[in-house]
């Protein structure tokens, strides 16, 4: 496994992969890496002869710098991970490699997309991580790039701003990984006490409730008391929202309609911690 840590010397080693008709997948990661992490790095280890994994914890997608600080970082652990993961190369750049000197952040539209939910609670979060994107999307040319559907929002914004750019890279969704009693993995997991660790189950558990009231056709509103009180009831933990979704534009669902891929999306407080999952509400 090859380390780079800025793009100059990516791009070279890149170059020389790409003479030989290789096709390139790219993981772009914070670190702190977890099963749902690998997961990405295994399906793109199935998709394309060169697997890249970024590590680099986005400053401008932090609206709270108390969060960006508290952020987990381990970088030597994850190279022995990716090393074992059939990951062939990881990029590991400093701020002023993404952000050089003069560096203008875009503005992207994307049809409110960002600004409900995650937008909503973390103001201009999406457009860090759009930039972020776009920059390497830009400076690597990746063939395939995998994000997960533990950030459903986020996915949904990079296939938006792959087709409104025109970009050359097919987007691959990534399934959720779990762990045993349902919380979903997540660096941020690692801030949580054991005992909260347990407790955060809970919040699959609302999400499976959602689930089957929907499938009984029971009301929005009832549905949403469920989950409120499922919340309510775990100690430690606070609700800062809960909402059915459409996949396609993230607007709140009034009604089931024929057709219409719907999600449930939760974002909870625990302690001082703040976990998202959603559940897509359809086999
Ligand atoms: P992060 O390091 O949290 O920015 O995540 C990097 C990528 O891993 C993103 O595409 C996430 O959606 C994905 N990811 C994080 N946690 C999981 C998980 N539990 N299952 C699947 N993908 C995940």
């Amino acid at each position: 496994m090859k380390i780079f840590d800025t793009f100059q010397t990516l791009s070279e080693a890149l170059a020389q992969e790409r003479s030989g008709n290789k096709t390139i997948g790219f993981v772009p990661t914070m670190g702190a890496l977890h099963d749902g992490h690998l997961s990405l790095i295994g399906n793109a280890a199935k998709l394309s002869d060169i697997v890249l994994c970024s590590i680099f914890v986005n400053p401008t997608q932090f609206n709270d710098p108390e969060d960006l600080k508290k952020y987990p970082r381990n970088v030597e652990r994850d190279i022995a991970l990716l090393e074992k993961n059939n990951c062939s190369m990881v990029l590991l750049p400093g701020e002023k490699d993404v952000y050089p000197d003069g560096f203008e952040m875009r503005t992207f539209d994307f049809d409110g997309l960002d600004k409900v939910m995650e937008g909503a609670s973390r103001p201009g979060h999406f457009q860090g991580v759009a930039n972020v994107v776009y920059r390497f999307f830009d400076a690597i040319e990746p063939d395939y790039a995998f994000f997960g559907e533990k950030d459903f929002q986020q996915l949904r914004i990079i296939e938006t701003m792959v087709i409104r750019h025109a970009l050359p890279v097919k987007i691959v969704r990534c399934p959720i990984v779990r762990e045993q009693h349902g919380l979903a993995m997540s660096s941020r997991n690692e801030r949580l006490t054991a005992e909260e660790r347990q407790l955060a189950g809970n919040i699959y558990k609302a999400l499976l409730k959602a689930k089957s009231l929907w499938n009984e056709d029971r009301d929005i509103k009832t549905i949403n008391t469920a989950v409120k009180e499922i919340i309510a009831e775990t100690p430690g933990m606070s609700l800062d929202y809960f909402r059915i979704a459409k996949e396609e534009d993230l607007l709140p669902v009034v009604r089931k309609e024929a057709g219409v891929k719907c999600r449930a999306f939760i974002a909870v407080f625990l302690g001082n911690v703040r976990l998202i999952d959603n559940l897509p509400l359809y086999d």
